[in-house]
């Protein structure tokens, strides 16, 4: 469940930041990729605002029927995944697994999806990314002063996807306030369940403001090989073939 109905502010590109393009595709379209080509995956539903005309703009077919809409966006994150959810009520079983994703996270990869289903498939709770706090961290006061250091030994940065049964997420997110839960593990925190932190990437970044986008777009041209190197090497590789590469040979004798 994608949750892309918020209008991305604070990044000020005029228009929601999941349509943003970077590295020739909005960032919609990143974010989603590993999540409908992952073959445990059944469905993608993507919530979107009420209302959205962009969306059916952009081309989907890369992932076929796996994409489905939904426009039932609330007023907040938790509000849009708990429509979300409560849309899907006839297609998923309680006991189903339902991983969260934010839009805003375009540069997951398929082993970090791997590493959750690997650590959480027989957890009872669930879990999510996450990775451990690096940084010194301090609280501020009003004036933007160092009120306190906190110690950083036990923190983590949570990340998305967060990964719940069905039946639990929907029934944390109703009795959850959304203005406090910014994530679906605080309302399973609310529940009095402890969900589990599995090791995330921080190349995982969501996208918030403007610096964000260029640092997204430098991670994803990171992984996608230069085309003209790439063709070079597989001419040089193909005549190495037919010609027997002696050098090489030699070297491993
Ligand atoms: O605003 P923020 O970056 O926290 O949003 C995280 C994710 O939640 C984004 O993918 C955004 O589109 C989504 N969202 C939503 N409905 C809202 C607010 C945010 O689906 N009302």
């Amino acid at each position: 469940m994608i949750p892309a109905a918020g209008s991305g502010a604070r990044l000020g590109a005029g228009l929601p930041k999941q349509y943003v393009e970077i590295a020739g595709r909005p960032l919609l379209h990143h974010a989603l990729r590993a999540l409908a080509l992952h073959p445990r995956i059944e469905q993608v539903f993507v919530v979107l605002a009420q209302g959205d005309d962009r969306f059916r703009r952009f081309d989907w077919s890369d992932f076929g029927v796996r994409i489905k809409p939904l426009y039932c966006g609330g007023e907040t994150r938790a509000a849009s995944v708990f429509n979300g959810l409560l849309a899907t009520r006839d297609v998923i079983a309680a006991a189903d697994w339902v991983l969260v994703h934010d839009a805003a996270r375009p540069c997951l990869e398929r082993d970090e999806i791997d590493r959750l289903f690997g650590e959480l498939d027989e957890d009872d709770t669930g879990g999510l990314l996450a990775v451990p706090a690096a940084d010194t961290l301090k609280r501020a006061n009003r004036e933007s002063r160092v009120a306190a250091t906190e110690p950083r030994e036990n923190l983590w940065l949570a990340q998305t996807p967060q990964m719940f049964r069905y039946r639990l997420l929907i029934e944390a997110l109703r009795a959850a306030d959304p203005a406090v839960v910014t994530d679906e593990a605080r309302a399973i925190e609310g529940m009095g369940l402890k969900p589990r932190l599995v090791m995330g990437d921080t190349r995982n970044i969501k996208v918030t403001f403007a610096e964000d986008l260029a640092l997204a777009e430098l991670i994803l041209r990171s992984r996608q090989p230069p085309a003209v190197s790439r063709q070079r090497s597989t001419a040089r590789t193909s005549r190495e073939h037919s010609k027997g590469d002696g050098r090489k040979k030699s070297r491993k004798r």
